[in-house]
């Protein structure tokens, strides 16, 4: 049987809008055999997505999406195949979640100087036990009217330069490579063309990558051009990295972006999967 993959999405323990259960429901329904939950910076929905996966009698693929920083940005670090209870990994995912409170915190003071009140509250409460992420600020945004759209609010609020920005220090490359490599995991570069890099800079980012154990990068994304996943290609080629297939999916509301709506991968890319135990 050929799968059908979709190696990247989001459940509620992150800033996803289906609980674990109701995504590996949704990822069965679209016709996916092999779907990696790859939740921000946390593990905390794959025990119950595993139990559903069997259940649908998908194959469940244990993933994760490290924020990391390099030169002062930050960029996604996708796991596949990793073993959650890897002692190291288990601890960094504790620490981000004070991490993400204390921006959280943080963001809140801002909006708060915007005569923007009570987000703290909104977001602890949307993300209950889960990752406080910029989307339940968003949508606490667009809740309370100050904004029209999702969009709107990381427009003129929460992207990097906007009133209630907040940096963060989050691990560096190597770490968060080597978070992954020790848990057995595959580190993939997750939506290489979406940091709006220069040539020159995507370069040094995929040669920092590798050096540090990095093996795939993601060519096939939702909302991907088909000169995006060729510009995508020829990157992982000159890297030699394996080619990776996610959707990215966070939201049935989202009328672009499925589970398992994805282009194919190019011939002539070493799929990541051979690479999955
Ligand atoms: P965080 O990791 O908490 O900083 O949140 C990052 C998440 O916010 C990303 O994974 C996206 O889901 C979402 N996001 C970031 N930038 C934007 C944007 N410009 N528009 C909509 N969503 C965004
Ligand atoms: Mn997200
Ligand atoms: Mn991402
Ligand atoms: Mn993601």
């Amino acid at each position: 049987m050929t799968e059908i993959y979709d190696l990247h999405c989001h459940s509620s323990v992150s800033d996803g809008a289906l609980s674990p259960t109701e995504l590996i429901q949704r990822a069965h329904q679209q016709g996916v055999t092999a779907l990696a939950l790859t939740d921000h910076d946390t593990t905390a929905g794959l025990a119950e997505a595993q139990a559903c996966a069997k259940l649908e009698g998908i194959r469940l693929i244990a993933g994760v999406e490290l924020s990391t920083s390099w030169q002062d940005k930050c960029f996604h670090i996708v796991g596949l195949g990793i073993d959650p209870g890897y002692a190291p990994l288990a601890q960094a995912t504790l620490d981000l979640q004070n991490i993400r409170l204390e921006r959280a915190e943080k963001i809140a003071a801002k909006l708060e100087k915007k005569r923007i009140p009570g987000a703290l509250d909104a977001v602890k409460k949307a993300a209950g036990k889960g990752m406080i992420t910029r989307t339940h600020f968003a949508e606490f945004l667009l809740s309370q009217n100050h904004v029209s759209t999702q969009q709107e609010a990381f427009d003129r609020y929460l992207a990097r330069g906007k009133p209630a920005y907040v940096s963060t220090a989050w691990a560096d490359l190597e770490q968060v490579v080597n978070w992954i490599t020790g848990a057995g995991g595959v580190a993939v570069l997750a939506h290489p063309l979406r940091y709006n890099l220069t040539a020159n800079w995507m370069k040094r980012l995929l040669a920092a990558f590798k050096d540090a154990g990095g093996q795939s990068i993601e060519v096939v994304t939702g909302r991907i051009s088909a000169d995006e996943i060729k510009l995508s290609a020829d990157y992982a080629s000159r890297f030699q990295l394996a080619g990776s297939v996610g959707s990215d999916f966070h939201n049935p509301a989202n009328p672009w972006v499925e589970l398992g709506r994805l282009a194919a991968l190019p011939d002539n890319i070493k799929p990541v999967w051979e690479l999955l135990g």
